[in-house]
């Protein structure tokens, strides 16, 4: 009977961050994709939840997180600095991370609400978001060095990278972080943070695959990858790429 190799034994634990506080607009369709196509590479896995209060999980491989309101941002406020450290050192080891609107922007330094509250923010990109008067919304398209992202955002924060943070794409179709210097979302490292909700992943599976690769290959040394059929994500791709701002 053939074997699996060992590499593929050990589960990826994928970590999803406040999975009821930070996850709308189908944001928990990232970690769906992650678990799938994991699966379909022939690689086991471990969802792991976190919670606010909860302690910070161990040997974590691959991080998720999705945006929220004001409000729910508020909530995860406290944890969110109480496990900065653990996140830190995931990032700095090379872990990958996929954050989401309202979690990208409190992967920067802060984001102040229209009320002036100012949210502090854990400072893995260097990045601060402020209110702005109107909400960005509609369909978005970006270049990035994983190819075209094609999503949906909806946000009033208005995001500025730093000279020296670069950022995750260039504006094709939409307003990114800010509306105004064609930049969308942020990378450190392995942390790609974006404003495409949609869910973001299903649609673009290559960048689903970046991240289940670079779990892979800090855990395992290396990612042997299956030829995945994905004409539904190439078909919603094409659909929502031609659909209006
Ligand atoms: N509350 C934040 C904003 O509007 C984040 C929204 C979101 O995550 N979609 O900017």
């Amino acid at each position: 009977m053939a074997t699996s190799p060992t590499h593929k034994r050990a589960p990826l634990r994928i970590l999803h961050l406040y999975p009821r506080e930070m996850n709308i607009y189908g944001d928990w369709g990232n970690v769906q994709t992650i678990l799938q196509r994991s699966a379909w590479h022939g690689y086991k896995t471990e969802l792991v939840e976190h919670h606010p209060g909860k302690k910070f999980p161990a040997d974590i491989d691959l991080v998720i997180g999705g945006g929220g309101q004001d409000s729910g941002q508020s909530l995860v406020e406290t944890d969110l600095l109480a496990i900065s450290d653990g996140l830190h050192a995931l990032a700095d080891d090379n872990t990958p991370m996929l954050v989401i609107c309202g979690l990208y922007q409190l992967f920067g330094r802060f984001f102040k609400t229209a009320d002036g509250h100012t949210i502090p923010g854990i400072g893995i990109f260097a990045a601060e978001t402020h209110a702005g008067s109107k909400r960005l919304i509609g369909n978005i398209v970006t270049d990035t060095p994983f190819g075209q992202l094609i999503g949906y955002e909806n946000h009033s924060g208005l995001t500025l990278l730093d000279d020296d943070q670069p950022a995750l794409g260039r504006i094709i179709k939409g307003a990114g972080n800010n509306g105004e210097d064609k930049t969308e979302g942020a990378i450190y490292k392995c942390v790609f943070g974006s404003y495409l909700h949609g869910s973001l992943l299903p649609k673009n599976p290559q960048l689903a695959d970046a991240l289940i690769e670079a779990a892979c290959v800090r855990k395992y040394g290396q990612f042997e990858p299956q030829i995945i059929d994905d004409h539904f994500a190439d078909r919603a791709r094409e659909i929502a790429s031609r659909r209006p701002r």
